[in-house]
């Protein structure tokens, strides 16, 4: 342990002045922790500077530059408001040196003079670039000893523009060597998430939301205590709070409880993005920047047994059921895969499955393709489409081994029809789908059953 906490702020914890004086705040209050700060651009920037490169790529270069003027503003205002026009402002030289390089390379895209791929990552790039050095800045003119890293001398990944791959042996090399030293020094690193360079030195992005993998891979390298994501959440709920008022925030998730979840809406923690803080066993909290009292989620590698066995009931709404019935699937391998192949034709995701001797349940969420894929089916089987349901999702580590569980989750909801089971697949996870109008009535009864509360 090198007894440091990285801490990653994402867009909204960055997105205007009063977002950076809490971001002072919650790194202040941890600076005996030894804090490694990683942040996204500002709010709605990145989607900016995507935009930014489309109307250059129809050949809008002026266009294209005006339309990031009022984003420039907005980081300009914050520098105002917390460096003080007497007092050295490197902030001001990096946003000129921003804009000169996003002219040049919004030209080049108007002119398509270099791989529009390689183009569209390093414009990406300027929104943290953009937020890690105001951010340093504030931090430093706060009276911290901040200091702004470029995250494309440490992040090393392939030439996958868009999303690139890091490579892991070289990143944890050069993350330690670089940063080990400044926080030895009682320094506090600022790095902009989301970016990256090949080995080439072009730069690269980690694909839309990245910042958390940043966050992880840093995490990961310098062996940190702890990894927290600053988010506009307090962590993970029981249940969706809209459904059920007695719905809390859970303290403690184990990383196989929070994967299952993430599927199922919870999408404050993406399993593939954290996989690095969750290889090296580096706990994972979830913080709101708004509620920075409260003690949001815990996510470790053990998250132990709750009294009542499960952590989480959580829903999908506006699912599909479809069921295929073929004599010729009785005693036949190759039908799931026939099956399948349609699917995949048609890059539909299936959420649950279940199978009998002679049929096939499946649900849905995205119907875009559902009359081409009914179809390809009906070629295999008769098909019924049955919309209208919703997926509910029961997680808990209990339901590994107490096998009087899942009958307790049936006889809560028993005057309940229920069109399809899945157990087993995953141990932490029982999820079942009822017709979507009965899907509140559902999660208030699992609820109180599991949770207590009077709603
Ligand atoms: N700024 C990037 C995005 O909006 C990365 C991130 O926020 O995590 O996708
Ligand atoms: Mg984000």
């Amino acid at each position: 342990m090198n007894n440091c906490f990285v801490l990653k702020f994402g867009g909204t914890s960055v997105g205007d002045v009063a977002a950076f004086e809490r971001v002072f705040h919650a790194v202040s209050t941890q600076i005996e922790k030894r804090p490694v700060i990683v942040v996204s651009a500002m709010t709605m920037v990145t989607d900016a500077l995507l935009n930014a490169f489309e109307i250059a790529k129809k050949g809008g270069f002026s266009e294209a530059l005006m339309s990031l003027e009022p984003h420039f503003e907005r980081h300009l205002k914050v520098s105002k408001v917390f460096i003080s026009a007497e007092s050295p402002n490197a902030f001001n030289g990096e946003l000129d040196f921003a804009r000169n390089e996003l002219s040049d390379l919004l030209m080049r895209v108007s002119r398509r003079s270099l791989p529009l791929a390689m183009l569209k990552d390093a414009i990406l790039s300027y929104g943290e670039q953009m937020s890690s050095h105001l951010l340093a800045e504030v931090l430093r003119a706060k009276g911290l000893n901040a200091r702004q890293m470029d995250s494309r001398r440490l992040i090393v990944t392939d030439d996958e523009y868009g999303a690139a791959q890091p490579i892991w042996d070289e990143t944890e090399k050069l993350v330690r060597l670089e940063l080990l030293p400044l926080i030895e020094a009682g320094e506090v690193p600022v790095l902009g998430g989301f970016i990256a360079a090949s080995r080439g030195g072009e730069t690269t992005t980690l694909g839309r939301g990245g910042s958390d993998y940043s966050a992880a891979l840093v995490a990961a390298a310098l062996r940190a205590n702890e990894l927290q994501i600053w988010t506009d959440v307090t962590g993970v709920m029981t249940c969706d709070p809209r459904i059920c008022a007695e719905a809390r925030t859970i303290p403690f998730l184990s990383y196989e409880e929070a994967a299952e979840l993430a599927y199922f809406g919870a999408k404050v923690l993406h399993p593939k993005t954290i996989k690095p803080a969750v290889d090296f066993k580096i706990p994972v909290r979830v913080c709101n920047t708004f509620e920075p009292a409260e003690t949001g989620t815990m996510v470790l590698d053990e998250s132990g047994e709750t009294k009542n066995k499960i952590k989480s009931i959580s829903h999908k709404p506006n699912i599909t059921i479809l069921r295929i019935t073929s004599a010729r699937m009785l005693g036949s391998y190759g039908f799931m895969s026939a099956l399948f192949q349609v699917f995949e034709r048609f890059r539909t995701v299936i959420d649950v499955i279940s199978t009998s001797e002679v049929s096939v349940a499946l649900t849905l969420d995205n119907t875009d393709s559902l009359e081409q894929i009914v179809t390809e089916l009906e070629r295999l089987g008769d098909v019924e489409v049955e919309p209208g349901f919703a997926v509910i999702c029961v997680v808990g580590e209990g339901l590994r081994a107490s096998t009087g569980l899942a009958s307790k989750i049936f006889s809560t909801i028993e005057d309940i029809n229920i069109a399809l089971v899945s157990h087993g697949a995953s141990s932490v996870n029982l999820t079942f789908v009822v017709k979507e109008d009965v899907v509140g009535d559902v999660i208030r009864k699992l609820h109180r059953t599991f949770f207590g509360g009077s709603d």
